[in-house]
Order: structure tokens, then sequence, then C-alpha cells
């Protein structure tokens, strides 16, 4: 048995055939037209896993539903994509109902991060783990939050978004409206704006890492400050939920070794040692796929 798993995401589009192992079959990736209407979209969703169920040689038997990540803000159990701020003609969009009906099988919506971290679960980092926070740090901040051996996702599916924790109420003005979030702080946006205007040129997160291995004077200082704001947005993370495991992923996570040890230095400090708690700080595992990973893992593990 097989499940389809798509992946909206702000830059690409990814479809694909997964197996029940996770395994990711034949797939589709197209870049995100934001300026094409949704349904457009959805047309060319649709002739994509048309292609794929050809090319594959599956029957539709062979299909148990389709799993779909979006990002949010969106209505994860009425399947619509409300608002999201990466896709701005998104607004309130039957995903669900609109892809059962034209392909007849059984569709579940979620969040890109609670997708993510299904994932992890299945096939990565979190494996062994009933009670972890996957956390990713991309162009944006989010998490997916598994407790007690499910996702917790809130009234509407929108829970975990902790890329708006006020971290600092001095520092500017986030997308949300606070001062000082997370996200503000520590994103992938966030160090190419707090780089670029220090450096007074456009440096991507990227460049700024590169800078920071070469020991750059100016950028090492303000890079340990993210990697701080990382460590307080973990710390949070510990205090709620007493996670065995936090694993990062995205992006910015891919700075790799400097990140994790600072991030895992201020967390002994304040969440571990003064409590015996032993809380592990990991990277995600998957990395190209996890999205449609993390969307089939919607049909073959999804419990409500
Ligand atoms: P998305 O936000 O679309 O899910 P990503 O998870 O790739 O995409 O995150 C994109 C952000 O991560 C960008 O700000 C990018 O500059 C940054 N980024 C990507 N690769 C690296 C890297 N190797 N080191 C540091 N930052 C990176
Ligand atoms: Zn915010």
């Amino acid at each position: 048995k097989h499940a389809i798993g798509i992946d909206i995401g702000g830059t690409k589009i990814a479809t694909g055939i997964v197996d029940a192992y996770g395994q990711v079959g034949p797939y589709q990736m197209i870049p995100t037209d934001t300026t094409a209407s949704p349904m457009a979209v959805i047309n060319e969703i649709e002739d994509i896993i048309k292609e794929l169920l050809t090319e594959g040689d599956y029957s539709p038997k062979d299909i148990l539903g389709i799993g779909v990540c979006a990002p949010g803000p969106l209505e994860a159990r009425q399947g619509r994509i409300t608002c999201p701020p990466n896709l701005p003609k998104w607004k309130d969009i039957p995903i669900v109902n609109l892809l059962q009906e034209r392909l007849s099988t059984p569709v579940i919506l979620e969040n890109d991060a609670n997708a993510a971290a299904l994932a992890e679960k299945w096939i990565g980092a979190a494996q062994d783990s009933e009670h972890f926070i996957y956390l990713t740090i991309s162009t944006g901040i989010g998490a997916g939050l598994f407790l007690h051996g499910r996702l917790v996702t809130g009234a509407r599916g929108n829970a975990g978004e902790v890329g708006h924790m006020v971290i600092d109420p001095t520092q500017g003005i986030c997308r949300c409206g606070q001062r000082g979030c997370l996200e503000w702080l520590a994103s992938g946006t966030a160090i190419s704006r707090m780089a670029s205007e220090v450096m007074n040129r456009d440096l991507t997160a990227e460049d700024v890492f590169v800078l920071y291995r070469q020991g750059h004077e100016q950028i090492v200082p303000l890079i340990d400050q993210v990697f701080t704001y990382i460590g307080m947005g973990c710390v949070n993370l510990i205090n709620l939920f007493d996670p065995e495991k936090i694993v990062i992923g995205g992006g910015v996570s891919q700075a790799g070794q400097p990140l994790f040890d600072a991030v895992r230095n201020y967390v002994h400090r304040y969440a571990l040692n003064p409590s015996g708690r032993k809380t592990e700080i990991v990277p995600a595992q998957l990395k190209q796929h996890v999205g449609l990973i993390g969307a089939a893992a919607l049909i073959f593990h999804h419990r409500e």
C-alpha cells in the first residue's frame, strides 16, 4: 500500500508516492507560482498525481489516501488553507474537499512543521521518542509538538507557532506585530537582515555563515547572539513541555556543529543542570523529502 504526499511550500511544491516504510517513489517538484490562482495550481497538482500513478503503474486501490502539508495558519480539521503569509493568494482554499472530489480518495491536511515532526518520528531522528519537539529554523521558525505519542495540534491545527514566542521585547517589530519574537531574531530571514545591516550589503544566511566560519569580527558575535536566542527558545520549550528531544531542522540548522554546540551549552546551563532533565538537542535526519514523507505519514499514522 502507498500514500500520496503533497508538500506545498512558499518556494516549491513537491508531490510524490510514498510506501509504507516511508520510502519516496516517483515524485515531481515544481516551483511555487505565487502569482497563479490556487485553482490553477491545484489543477496542476492533480495532473502530476495522475502522471505519477501512470508512471509507477499504480492502480487507484494501491493508494490509501493523500496527505497534504502547507504553511500555517490553516484549518486542519476543515481542510482549508486559510491565510499563509508565504502563499498570499491562498485565502480560504478548501484543498481537502477539492482533492477528495477530484481524486476520490481520503485527504488529510496538516501544517508543515507538524508533518515534518511526523516524518522524523517515522523514519528520522525521533523514532525512539514519544515526547519530542521538531523545531524548524528556516525562512521563518515553527515547531511540531509530538507529546504522549501523538501530535498536539490545538483547536485548529496551529499549535506550535513557536516563532512568535517573545524573546526580547526591546527589539524590532515582527510580522505578527509583537516586538522581539524568536523568528524576528533567529530565522534565516533575521540572520540575513541583521548581517546585511551590519555589513552594509545584501547577504543571505548562507553568506553570513561563510563569514562566521572565517571568524569575521562583526559576524561572529552576531551569530553567537543568534545561537543564544535559539537556546532561549529551546529552554522555553523544555520548561513548557519537558520533551526527551528537540529535533532541529530547516535551512539554518545546516550551520551544523557550532549551532548545536552553542544551543546544547545554553540548554545545559539553564534547563538541564538546574533540574536534572536530560533533553537532547539533535539535528533532523530527513532533508530533501521531509515534507513529502510527513504528508504521507498523515495517511499512515495520523490518529485523531
Ligand atoms: P523554507 O523556509 O522555504 O522551508 P529552508 O528550510 O531551506 O526553506 O530555509 C531557508 C533559509 O535557510 C534561508 O534563510 C536560507 O538562507 C537559510 N539557509 C539555507 N541553507 C543554509 C545553510 N547551509 N546555512 C545557513 N543558512 C542556510
Ligand atoms: Zn512574531
